[in-house]
């Protein structure tokens, strides 16, 4: 089955070999997918026959959104703790114990059935990978069920047993669980290990000791760093080869040189600032350093509940000061990064074929008009996810 994309006003491949600057853009032009592929790119003049044929109408293609950080595995929400916060009480990390406990008491059909709803809310909004960690369970058998099914669905799955210590237990004691029978339950359904290392959590010592663990069971860092304040999180998650440090909203020089000088991803996310209403991280100064910076979600019934990727675009221009081809590179191609993949993030031959048709003629308006439905047609993988008549029509 092979579709071809055409009358694309504006192509974001994120590939500069392929059209003008950091983004590669492309005017006037298609794509075909074939399978769950792009087999073409190209002129829309010299587009080849395909099976079934979309006519774009002068909008914008980009690469679907890489949310790479996202834990979705949870029961419940805290609407009444947001308003809270909103009254002028500060945000500490303390309710994440509230969703632990509401997460315990639900089903696995209750848990499969919220994480297949958010999925579904990201797809719908140009989201085509996504990140899920573990981390409202906080024992064996309820991380196992979190990872497990978390697996079922979303693209890369993350280890955060060590998210907060639970309500009843000695910090040193669940730091021994987590690196042994819990890493142990959780290490055959996840690629990541993360931890969230700060003041209300896990000292520098224990990030350490979790981290090296998760190694030596064959998953790969990363790390939730200096989100509260100042800490030792970023410099750690850099010695450590994690894949990406996620927060980075309070930075030292040193945090920042650190990161320039090293493969891992400095992750923002606007959407916790917005919603804890702390102070954004320094984005400006993390790109002009020459850092690759990544921009996600983070949702999570806590601090930040949003699936938006379109809004954090809209607050890394707004309250971060990253230019609009910027913010959706590291929307897209960040995102990539932070997860290490490859065949994601951007559009060129031999890429998965998870494509967005924005409702507009260029990939500006994600910032320019804020908070209005941006999304015309979604495809992962080559199936049609958004909308559902044109997903039914094309038999996807
Ligand atoms: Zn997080």
């Amino acid at each position: 089955m092979s579709t071809v994309i055409s009358n694309i006003g504006e192509l974001v491949t994120n590939d500069p070999a392929l059209g003008e600057g950091p983004l590669g853009l492309v005017r006037d032009a298609a794509v075909v997918i074939d399978g769950d592929r792009l087999a073409w790119i190209g002129p829309a003049t010299a587009a080849p026959p395909a099976d079934d044929a979309y006519d774009a109408a002068g909008r914008a293609v980009l690469p679907g959104f890489v949310d790479s950080h996202a834990h979705l595995v949870f029961a419940g929400e805290r609407a009444a703790e947001f308003a809270a916060r909103m009254s002028g009480q500060p945000y500490t990390g303390g309710g994440i114990r509230t969703t632990v406990e509401r997460t315990r008491a639900a089903s696995d059909e209750e848990l499969r059935a919220n994480l297949a709803r958010l999925i579904a809310e990201m797809a719908r909004q140009g989201t085509t990978t996504v990140e899920c960690k573990s981390g409202y369970g906080l024992t064996v058998a309820d991380e196992e069920r979190a990872v497990r099914i978390a697996a079922e669905l979303a693209d890369e799955v993350t280890f955060l047993g060590a998210h907060i210590v639970p309500a009843g237990m000695e910090a040193a004691d669940y730091v021994a669980l987590v690196t042994t029978d819990m890493l142990a339950a959780c290490a055959p359904y996840a690629r990541w290990i993360d931890v969230f290392c700060e003041h209300v959590a896990f000292d520098a010592e224990q990030t350490r000791d979790i981290l090296a663990a998760g190694i030596r069971a064959g998953l790969t860092p990363r790390l939730h760093a200096n989100q509260l304040g100042p800490g030792p999180g970023v410099r750690l998650a850099v010695a450590c080869g994690a894949a990406s440090a996620d927060h980075c909203t309070f930075l030292s020089d040193a945090d920042v040189d650190a990161l320039a000088a090293s493969d891992t991803v400095a992750t923002l996310l606007p959407g916790v600032e917005f919603s804890t209403r702390q102070p954004y991280p320094d984005a400006r100064r993390l790109l002009d350093a020459g850092a690759t910076v990544a921009i996600a979600t983070d949702c999570n019934p806590g601090s930040c509940y949003t699936t938006s990727m379109a809004f954090c675009v809209a607050l890394a221009v707004r309250e971060m000061h990253m230019t609009p081809a910027e913010a959706v590179w590291a929307a897209t191609a960040g995102g990539a990064r932070a997860l290490r993949r490859t065949d994601v993030g951007h559009l060129g031959v031999g890429a998965r074929a998870d494509v967005l048709v924005l409702d507009a003629p260029s990939y500006i308006h994600l910032a320019y008009r804020p908070g209005v439905p941006h999304v015309a047609a979604v495809w992962k993988a080559g199936r049609g996810v958004w909308p559902i008549s044109w997903a039914d029509k094309s038999g996807l």
